[in-house]
């Protein structure tokens, strides 16, 4: 590992000095590198997930937004493609893949936060938009080496199921969703769930029908299969135990996500269960390390996009100021700057 510089250049692939480094690449925190580089800063984004957009790509990119402000309606993947582009003309660098395991301080008092790839990167400031922490998919118990040969628990690009058979597993608001979406791509749509209960929406229930995808209940998936890619899915009858085969190009296991805080609770933050106590600061108790987005805590909190877009704002002016000591906490309007 090489030394690191006090440059806001990078030094090598791995070891890395930034003025400001967003832990979570969700509406807040691609919001929050828009806001940097309009400061004037260098950013880092750092996330877990191969892809930017948090909770939205991962969970509802084709599901309209009707309470972003400006917009009678956005899709979801439209609001993270235009706040990507926002951040663009600020060259973020995008560490995706990379989960922040460690936060220190250096002997300047700086935040050092380590990935768990060996990234190393010493910020200026951190702000840690982690929204529900890392969430992992609830695995389907058959069939895991199936995983990206037809397996799947996220639908991030819709068109990879074009043409084909998709069996799309669960019975909440992503399955209904997902199934929804993808009926009208695919050669077939089969839904299969455990019970006849489902926590969807009973609108999303009730399009999902409309669009004549086959609803197979009290059934569990028992086998995945074929040879290089997948073919067929076995369900399995939950009190006859009869079987069926289901031609499967694709299989969507939506059966929810485990969400945990992970590293971030060996920092030292002040935590309130999943969530960080933040100021109006919207700083938290350690220095040079502010928060934004779902994962704060104040008393009145609201876990919404637009929130969280003015948290982000909060949190990067104020580090701003910690950064520069000289420097203002207000931005000026982006009406007087030139783009
Ligand atoms: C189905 C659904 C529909 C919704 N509809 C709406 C709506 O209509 N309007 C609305 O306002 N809100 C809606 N929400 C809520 C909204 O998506 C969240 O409020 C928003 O995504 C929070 O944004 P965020 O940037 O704070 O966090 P997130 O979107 O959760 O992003 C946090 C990111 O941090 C990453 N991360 C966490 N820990 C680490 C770590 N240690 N290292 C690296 N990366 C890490 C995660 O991988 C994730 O990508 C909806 C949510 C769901 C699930």
């Amino acid at each position: 590992m090489s030394q690191l510089t006090d440059e806001t250049d990078e030094t090598d692939d791995f070891g890395f000095a930034t003025d400001v480094l967003i832990i979570g690449a969700g509406p807040a925190g691609l919001y929050g590198a828009y806001y940097a580089g309009f400061r004037g800063l260098s950013i880092t984004v750092m996330d877990v997930l191969p892809q930017l957009g948090g909770q939205i790509s991962a969970m509802y990119p084709e599901k309209p937004i009707f309470d972003i402000a400006g917009f009678l309606s956005v899709r979801g993947r439209d609001l993270v493609d235009g706040l990507v582009a926002q951040a663009e003309p600020y060259a973020p660098r995008y560490l995706l893949g990379h989960r922040a395991v460690e936060l220190t301080h250096g002997v300047d008092g700086r935040p050092v936060v380590r990935s768990d790839q060996g990234a190393t990167v010493r910020a200026g400031a951190v702000v840690i938009t982690g929204g529900v922490g890392t969430f992992t998919p609830r695995a389907l118990p058959a069939g895991e080496e199936f995983l990206g040969r037809g397996l799947e628990y996220f639908v991030p690009d819709p068109s990879v199921h074009t043409d084909k058979d998709v069996v799309v597993v669960g019975g909440g608001d992503s399955a209904f969703d997902w199934a929804a979406m993808l009926s009208p791509i695919a050669r077939s749509v089969t839904l299969v769930h455990r019970t006849a209960r489902f926590r969807a929406h009973a609108a999303s229930v009730a399009k999902v029908r409309s669009l004549g995808v086959e609803i197979v209940t009290d059934c569990e998936v028992s086998r995945l299969s074929g040879s290089t890619h997948l073919e067929q899915a076995e369900i399995r009858h939950r009190t006859t135990k009869e079987t069926r085969l289901l031609p499967a190009g694709s299989v969507v296991a939506a059966l929810g996500f485990l969400a945990d805080l992970g590293p971030l609770r060996h920092w030292g933050l002040d935590l309130q269960a999943r969530t960080i106590t933040v100021d109006t600061r919207m700083a938290t108790n350690l220095p040079r390390v502010f928060a934004a987005g779902d994962i704060t805590d104040y008393p009145g909190k609201v876990r919404l996009i637009s929130v969280g877009f003015g948290e982000a704002a909060t949190a990067v002016n104020n580090a701003a100021t910690v950064i520069d000591p000289e420097a203002a906490l207000f931005p000026g309007h982006s009406t007087e700057k030139e783009h």
